[in-house]
């Protein structure tokens, strides 16, 4: 047999999968996907799947989209590669651009792309620095992200990433990278604090680090609108609007990290409109090109853009660029996702089905296991604890979250634990009957945790 004609290309053994504990992989594999349509999903033995999790919250136009299929041949016959380094340039990555400026929540200057959200983060980190050396203040370089946070895993976005078990084992964050804290009420909301006075508290908290650290060292604040691997973390309604003056006091740019929420996820287009945001920078990835492709961005205000043509003519070259960064393939992708996303009007179709997502979800409110329903738009997170009044979890080494997806899964459903919180993220294409299905199919699995609980006479940790 030759290569692509042998079984052993499903053989789990040659396969090393991201993010996956091994130990447990060995024994159990993976499950094999091998065909999507609409929002459904297929395994190799052609059991049907909803796509809870529009894949990593990214296929937002479901799987089959022909406009898409359509426009990725015509560019690899017309032009599969060419790239964009010493004043080069393409059509699509030039229109794509243009379309990003264009629909961008607040006024945008330039793009520059990357292949991923992560190398998008990793080139925010860069960006700043060389903002910063192009304004002669090489000392303000720290960059402050938050507890929960994803924003990729390259050694400098796992840094900004504020998920202990990604720092844990690969000696990170690298200096100069801090974390303050994460705005999730339910869990680190005080007794008698109001969301408005935890908002506040945040706030606070934030401005003390800041002169703890001397604001001429901090140069940037990164922050997801909702946070997403992180388990589904809705900030309180003033959050942001209390953290934006005190970057603004100490001159902080403000980037947003629009992978995840970006094109439509919230019920905007962006995240940044849902919270009234001014970021200076914001990066994109994922729905961009609903995922059919890999590309991602990260969009720079004039100001940012003049101080780097300043430093250019200063030192020469910004030495900074990927050989697949917009990609041509990827870039016509992406422009005709953008195009699909106005002519269909997602982010109205967002607003009209989002309730039967967002209310169907918090009828579980009152499960005993169910400690808290969040979301907006088409974004969920379900946090599953062992006692509702205390909100004690599960011993983490029970991985309850693994648990209810995997039964969830036996339903077919994809969801994805994300600790104890299981995360929802379906295409946006989504219907409002699919999302009442894919809530039944939820709740199907809820019981089916609530018997496994009770057989294995599991309780909450003391
Ligand atoms: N930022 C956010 C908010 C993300 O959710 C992700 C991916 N889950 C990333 C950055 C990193 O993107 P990628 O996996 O494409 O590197």
């Amino acid at each position: 047999s030759g290569i692509g004609n042998s079984a052993a290309s499903r053989d789990k053994a040659y396969y090393l999968h991201p993010y996956t504990n091994l130990k447990t992989h060995e024994d159990v594999g993976p499950l094999v996907i091998e065909r999507g349509e609409g929002v459904h999903v297929f395994d190799d033995s052609g059991k049907a799947y909803i796509e809870g999790m529009a894949g990593l919250w990214c296929t937002s136009l479901g799987f089959g989209e022909e406009r898409l299929v359509e426009a990725a041949t015509r560019q690899l016959r017309k032009l599969p590669f060419y790239h964009a380094f010493t004043h080069k340039a393409h059509d699509p990555g030039i229109d794509l651009a243009e379309a990003l400026i264009k629909i961008a929540p607040v006024p945008m200057s330039k793009v520059f792309f990357t292949n991923s959200g992560s190398e998008a983060n990793d080139t925010v980190v860069k960006l700043v620095w060389y903002y910063n050396n192009a304004l002669g203040r090489p000392h303000k370089k720290k960059i402050i992200a938050r507890q929960k946070g994803y924003h990729g895993v390259t050694v400098a976005s796992a840094s900004l990433t504020g998920l202990p078990h990604l720092h844990r084992d690969f000696d990170l964050p690298i200096a100069g990278i801090l974390h303050t804290d994460c705005p999730h009420f339910y869990r680190y909301g005080q007794e008698g604090e109001t969301e408005e006075d935890f908002a506040t508290r945040l706030a606070d908290q934030l401005e003390q680090l800041i002169l703890a650290e001397g604001p001429e060292t901090i140069a940037a604040f990164i922050a997801e609108p909702v946070m997403g691997a992180g388990g589904v973390i809705v900030p309180p309604a003033t959050y942001f609007d209390k953290i934006q003056p005190v970057l603004k006091r100490y001159d902080i740019l403000f980037i947003a990290d629009e992978v995840i929420c970006g094109f439509g996820r919230t019920g905007s287009m962006f995240g940044t409109q849902t919270y009234n945001l001014q970021p200076d920078i914001i990066t994109v990835a994922k729905a961009l090109s609903s995922a059919y492709l890999p590309i991602a961005a990260v969009m720079i205000s004039e100001p940012i853009y003049q101080a780097m043509v300043r430093q250019s003519e200063k030192i020469g070259t910004f030495g900074h660029g990927y050989t697949y960064s917009g990609h041509p393939v990827s870039a016509a992708v992406a422009l005709e996702t953008l195009k699909i996303y106005e002519e269909r009007d997602i982010v109205s179709h967002v607003r009209t089905v989002a309730p039967h997502l967002q209310d169907g979800l918090r009828r579980f409110r009152n499960h005993p296991l169910v400690g808290e329903v969040r979301g907006i738009g088409l974004i969920a997170g379900v946090e599953i604890v062992a006692d509702k009044a205390t909100k004690a979890p599960f011993d983490p080494k029970v991985a309850i979250g693994a648990h209810v997806a995997r039964f969830a899964q036996e339903h077919g459903l994809i969801v994805r634990a994300m600790g104890d919180t299981i995360g929802f993220s379906p295409p946006l294409i989504i219907t409002s009957a699919e999302l009442d299905e894919l809530v039944a199919k939820f709740g199907k699995a809820l019981d089916d945790t609530v018997s496994f609980v009770t057989d294995k006479g599991l309780a909450a940790v003391a």
